[in-house]
């Protein structure tokens, strides 16, 4: 298919190869290496001020139109992964002010992680050297609010059982400890992903990688980190 054998005549060997016309210019976007990405506290910190210019009506997401995507085809470095609530008003790329490229979001209702959801993790931060997972819960969370009915006697809807469990112990835990229920559960989450896995802790022993939680005021929008 190369045109191998075709310039056999009387046995003689083939003719080196021509250079001729210079090959076209390549299509693909050349490769670069990717830029040093923002420590965990610079990331932490960028996260910060996306938030307040949100709360001060500013919206600078930057990358945001289809066009944009043509300067995001060598790949994705985001700055934060995201644990986050399914609910429609916690949008965390709104949130925080960051477009295409900057966030990667994992969102189930009541910010809980399954063994997917772990793997995706991982995969930010092994291979996209993501330096920081945010935890986000937020007040007025109808899954928390689920299993704190579940705690209180309420039936189980077993339809709902996977969204609905693994909100019970930090549920528990505030209860005992006379905490908020969502605030708890962000705080579960965050601990438990920090040995969920050998390369996350490796991270965040390393210094790589920092796992914070938070909490997204549901009537201001401010997202408020626990302990970070
Ligand atoms: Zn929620």
């Amino acid at each position: 298919m190369f045109g191998f054998g075709k310039n056999k005549t009387g046995g003689s060997p083939p003719p080196a190869p021509i250079e001729t016309a210079p090959a076209p210019a390549a299509t693909e976007p050349a490769v670069t290496p990717a830029p040093r990405g923002p420590t965990p506290d610079e990331a932490l910190q960028q996260l910060r001020d996306g938030n307040a210019a949100f709360l001060r009506g500013e919206n600078n997401l930057g990358h945001v139109k289809a066009n944009d995507l043509d300067d995001l085809q060598g790949g994705q470095n985001p700055i934060a992964t995201i644990v986050g609530c399914a609910d429609s008003r916690t949008p965390p790329t709104i949130l925080f002010n960051q477009g295409f490229g900057r966030l990667f979001s994992i969102r189930v209702a009541g910010n809980t992680v399954d063994r997917r959801g772990l793997s995706s993790i991982v995969y930010a931060v092994k291979h996209l050297k993501c330096p920081l997972v945010v935890v986000m819960g937020h007040t007025g969370c109808g899954a928390v609010a689920a299993a704190e009915s579940i705690v209180d006697g309420a039936a189980l809807d077993p339809s709902l059982e996977e969204m609905i469990v693994p909100i019970i112990p930090p549920v528990l835990a505030a209860r005992a400890g006379n905490g908020s229920p969502v605030e708890e559960n962000a705080r579960w989450v965050a601990r438990k992903l920090a040995t969920a896995d050998a390369s996350l802790a490796d991270a965040v022993e390393a210094g790589t990688l920092k796992i914070v939680a938070a909490v997204k005021q549901m009537h201001s929008g401010e997202v408020k980190f626990l302990d970070a």
